[in-house]
């Protein structure tokens, strides 16, 4: 049995209207904000620390 779930991670995504964050949770299932239920959402990744370079 392959294992469908582990792929592509944990996804956030973020109310364009709100901005309340939303888990993605279903990939096949639309989702829409849980607050305004507004379907704009934009894809929002992980805080990745960036790395700066000093001068
Ligand atoms: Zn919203």
């Amino acid at each position: 049995m392959r294992t469908a779930r582990m792929k592509g991670g944990n996804d956030m995504y973020k109310c364009g209207k709100c901005g309340a964050k939303i888990a993605k949770l279903l990939p096949e299932t639309a989702i829409r904000c849980p607050a305004c239920s507004n379907k704009i959402l934009y894809k929002e990744r992980a805080p990745v620390a960036k790395e700066i370079k000093a001068r």
